[in-house]
């Protein structure tokens, strides 16, 4: 007979595990199908791993700036192996957390590829399970580009398995991916070079987040190559390494690995949408109400896999958890506003951006009602570097109407990462710039320029 549950869950990543350790909370019975490691992207092949390279990265370079502050730092040695093995080590204990907790939690694990085949049935291997309600979280995977010889180059699942660190790499692409893997790369001396289609990376970012980010490049950062769109990948005639060549039959040679950081596409191809009816949009994305809901009603959808937007490990949960809470914990109106969500580029220095870029708080109140503040500065960790190695933070609020409520809050500079959470925080209850003015500074820090703008 099949195993019957309140909630079968496909996906054991951010947003699938959250949701089914909340359910189970409430009591459900809850199943949990996942094919590869437990904790999905976040934890095996992104934030985690992503952020102790940035840790390291970070190191390299404060090892750069010691000299300034009185050490004598012999020419050190950078061991990628060791860097690897213990960062490695540190995501296999996390699996096993993982999984300690699903038991704890009273949650059934089922290994291996799940799929719908219809009304409330769910196939795993040879198995057949029966779930009241089904939640597909199958995240995302890195997209390739459909061009010659695309073959040659790796992605960010590549990228977390290097056995060393790679002499000359080219990471192709302008979001976050290519922006954070770039200045890994770059800052533990791998010969860095960026490569964009348009102008510079983060086009989407606020404007003075991306002037802010190409001088620190330019200072400390990965050579940019910009308006080049790779349309091939080949080995270099004269036998020096990977060369991209573009529309327009210029080339760039002598890479030892590429690296394609364009997007991600929807782990949802081979999930049985069609044969369950529900509904998916030509890019693989599957479409959700405010509830989560798909096109069928007891089929719900979060993560990676409902939208290019957000594609953030908080927002996966957050949305996950709440579904619960409505479920199983009788909120019935609870879900996930998809606006006014913090995220940060751990680029070097990192960005953080929370709220409406000027221009779209322009396109959307009218030039009339919108008034930013901005700074730039040097911060003090640059106080005893020689002017060329400092890197100026940037910050901007944006704020709308007679009150000045604070709309869209934009930084880039060191400490930038974990700025943010808090002032998110007063955005989304409203603040205006006189609440900023009217906090005391926090003295000597970045932060302090926030609340002292002018
Ligand atoms: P995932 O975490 O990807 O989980 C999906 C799980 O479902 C996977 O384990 C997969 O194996 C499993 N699965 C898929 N299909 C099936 C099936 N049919 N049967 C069984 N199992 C299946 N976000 C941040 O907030 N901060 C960061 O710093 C950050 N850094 C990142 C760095 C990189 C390099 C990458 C790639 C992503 C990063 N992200 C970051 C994004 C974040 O990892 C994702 O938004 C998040 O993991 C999405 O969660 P999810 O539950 O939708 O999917
Ligand atoms: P992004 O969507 O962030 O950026 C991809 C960019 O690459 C596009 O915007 C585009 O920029 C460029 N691009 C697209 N196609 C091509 C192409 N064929 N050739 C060259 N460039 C191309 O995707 P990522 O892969 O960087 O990351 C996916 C998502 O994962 C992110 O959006 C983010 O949500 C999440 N993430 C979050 C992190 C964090 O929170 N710190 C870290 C890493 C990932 P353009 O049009 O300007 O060329």
């Amino acid at each position: 007979m099949d195993a019957c549950y309140d909630l079968i869950v496909i996906g054991g990543g951010s947003g699938g595990v959250a949701t089914a350790r909340r359910a189970a909370e409430y009591g459900a019975r809850v199943a949990l199908i996942e094919r590869e490691r437990l904790g999905g992207t976040c934890v095996n092949l992104g934030c985690v791993p992503k952020k102790i390279m940035w840790y390291a990265s970070e190191t390299a370079s404060s090892l750069e700036h010691a000299a300034e502050f009185g050490f004598s730092v012999a020419p050190h040695a950078f061991d990628w192996t060791t860097l690897k093995t213990r960062r490695d080590a540190f995501v296999a204990r996390l699996n096993e957390i993982h999984s300690t907790n699903l038991e704890r939690s009273g949650i059934d694990l089922y290994r291996g590829h799940g799929r719908l085949v219809g009304g409330n049935a769910v196939a795993v291997g040879e198995q057949q399970l029966r779930g009241t309600n089904i939640l597909l979280a199958p995240g995302a995977r890195p997209r390739r580009p459909q061009i010659r010889g695309a073959e040659h180059g790796i992605d960010s699942d590549g990228f977390f398995q290097l056995e060393q660190l790679p002499r000359r790499v080219a990471v192709v692409g302008a979001g976050y991916i290519a922006l954070e893997l770039a200045g890994v790369l770059h800052h533990l001396g791998a010969d860095t070079t960026l490569v964009v289609r348009h102008d510079g990376p983060l086009r989407t970012f606020d404007p003075l987040l991306r002037e802010a980010l190409l001088e620190a490049l330019a200072v400390s950062g990965p050579r940019l190559q910009t308006g080049f769109t790779s349309a091939a990948c080949e080995p270099d005639p004269s036998g020096n390494g990977l060369c991209l060549v573009s529309a327009n039959k210029e080339r760039l040679s002598g890479f030892d690995t590429v690296i394609w950081a364009i997007g991600r596409d929807p782990a949802t191809d081979d999930l049985g949408l069609a044969r369950a009816g529900v509904d998916c949009r030509p890019d693989g994305t599957i479409p959700v109400d405010a509830y989560q809901t798909t096109s069928v009603p007891h089929i719900f959808a979060v993560g990676d896999a409902i939208s290019p937007d957000h594609q953030l490990t908080p927002v996966a949960i957050a949305a996950g958890r709440r579904l619960a809470d409505r479920l199983f914990g009788g909120a019935d109106k609870r879900h996930l506003e998809y606006r006014d969500i913090p995220t940060v580029v751990f680029s070097h220095p990192p960005l953080g951006t929370v709220g409406l870029t000027e221009p779209e708080a322009v396109a959307h109140y009218g030039a009339d009602a919108v008034r930013c503040y901005q700074t730039r500065f040097a911060p003090m960790r640059y106080a005893l570097a020689p002017a060329e190695h400092k890197i100026r933070s940037a910050m901007k609020l944006v704020t709308v109407g007679a009150e000045e409520k604070i709309v869209g809050i934009h930084l880039c500079g060191d400490g930038a990462d974990e700025m943010l959470q808090g002032f998110a925080v007063a955005l989304r209850m409203g603040a205006t710039k006189r609440d900023f003015d009217e906090t005391v500074a926090i003295h000597p820090t970045s932060a302090e320029e926030l609340v002292t703008l002018r």
